[in-house]
């Protein structure tokens, strides 16, 4: 676990205080609509990108929105983990604060949560929601943030939030003495490689738990694993996306986005397993498919900052670096990434927390750095355990077929 920060200082929040959030994707937008609803804070929310092009379909995790500490604990993977890892009191902590969340960012959140989105009609209704919002402006800069202009534009007292992603601006600045692109403040590991396939198709298409296992059958090698109980019909169209895991060598040996046709042209082993999957969803429910395949090919990594706030700097004392008298948070992708379609959701938990501390505004600053930092850790052990089951329940499911590769992975003691 991170060691507590050996700063003293009594500080806390300067009255009026500016916090710049640099990064506009989801999670830096939600956290902008958090603060922005806050008295006496002034949020500039900085953008390199133009317009939200990012058309894949993404679903919220229902504890985001819980209203009681047993919803929030209520998950078919990892329910128990939740339950040994975070005590009631602090989840009922993020309930209140989940309860102070001004009506319109709350209906957003809750109308995500009862199905599938594309990812862009989240950063458009997020940004359109804190545009509208004309009691407290937020200061708007369209432009690429270096980590020098980041650290230029801290006055004493200010907030930097940085929500870049997961090629973080900052994550590697927040340790004293580290080097610019070393990898010291990240731990990752590599779970897999992945193809994220994603199709439409044209008549409605639900997915259960069997129907993965019937429609892979004849698959022995690549097997498609859709999104169980998450494929979406918009009453028109269903859209499917699923994992077909590959090895290295596959990973180096495609491009990073394809389409069908492609795969079918040199990769036409999984081209089959891909195809038969669709023929038995097609027996089933006599439709087509519409367009092509998408295709995009992604290493699986979990990953975490060892240090995800500017703790380090105010504890070396080194009074002259911006970081030291101006509190950094990672949030989002930049402090925590994980596989298997639950990272919206972690990103925006732990933004809710990191508001729910901005608004203690005399809650002392290193105390709320070293919360910060537990509450991630805590993130962290949750998502790490819960990723690694998924994989081994993938593992699993891959063998299933052949009883001695399946029994070689059941390590019992
Ligand atoms: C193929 C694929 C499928 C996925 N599917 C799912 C899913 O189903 N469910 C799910 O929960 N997650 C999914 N994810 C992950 C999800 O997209 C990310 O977890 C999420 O986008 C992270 O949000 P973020 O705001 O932290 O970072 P990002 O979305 O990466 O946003 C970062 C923002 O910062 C901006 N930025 C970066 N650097 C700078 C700079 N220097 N100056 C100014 N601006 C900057 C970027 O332009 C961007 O807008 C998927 C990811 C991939 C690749």
């Amino acid at each position: 676990m991170p060691a507590p920060s050996g700063s003293r200082t009594p500080e806390t929040l300067s009255p009026g205080g500016r916090v710049h959030v640099v990064g506009a994707g989801p999670v830096g937008l939600l956290l902008t609509a958090l603060l922005q609803s806050m008295e006496g804070l002034s949020v500039r929310l900085y953008e390199k990108r133009h317009e939200y092009t990012r058309t894949r379909m993404v679903q919220l995790s229902p504890y985001l929105v819980a209203d009681t500490v047993e919803t929030y604990r209520t998950d078919a993977i990892d329910g128990d983990s939740v339950e040994a890892i975070f005590d009631p009191p602090e989840i009922g902590e993020g309930i209140a604060f989940r309860q102070s969340i001004p009506s319109d960012l709350m209906t957003l959140l809750r109308g995500w949560g009862l199905g599938f989105c594309p990812l862009n009609s989240i950063e458009r209704e997020l940004s359109d929601l804190i545009d509208r919002r004309t009691s407290t402006t937020v200061e708007r800069t369209a432009a690429v943030v270096s980590a020098e202009d980041a650290m230029a534009m801290l006055e004493p007292g200010d907030v930097l939030i940085d929500c870049t992603g997961s090629r973080s601006l900052l994550r590697d600045r927040l340790v004293p003495g580290a080097g610019e692109d070393d990898g010291a403040n990240t731990l990752k590991i590599r779970l897999e490689y992945a193809l994220v396939i994603t199709f439409l198709y044209g008549e409605q298409y639900d997915c259960n738990e069997f129907c993965k296992y019937h429609k892979n059958i004849e698959n022995a090698t690549y097997k498609f694993i859709p999104m169980v109980h998450r494929t979406h019909y918009d009453g028109r169209i269903s859209h499917v996306s699923g994992i077909v895991n590959i090895s290295a060598e596959d990973y180096e040996a495609m491009p990073g986005r394809f389409d069908g046709e492609w795969l079918r042209g040199n990769f036409p082993d999984v081209a089959q397993s891909m195809d038969r999957f669709i023929d038995k969803v097609k027996e089933e429910t006599h439709g087509e498919i519409v367009g092509d395949l998408e295709i995009v090919r992604i290493p699986l990594d979990l990953y975490r900052a060892r240090n995800v706030t500017s703790r380090r700097w105010r504890a070396a004392g080194q009074s002259d670096h911006p970081f030291a008298s101006s509190p950094v948070f990672l949030a989002g992708d930049s402090a925590i990434g994980s596989p298997y379609f639950q990272s919206i959701s972690l990103g925006f938990e732990c933004a809710m927390y990191l508001a729910g501390l901005i608004a203690q505004r005399d809650l002392p600053l290193g105390e709320m750095l070293d919360r910060y930092e537990l509450h991630i850790y805590k993130q962290w052990l949750r998502v790490y355990m819960r990723s690694k089951m998924i994989k081994h329940n993938k593992d699993l499911f891959e063998t299933l077929d052949d009883p001695m590769a399946l029994l070689e992975r059941l390590h019992i003691y």
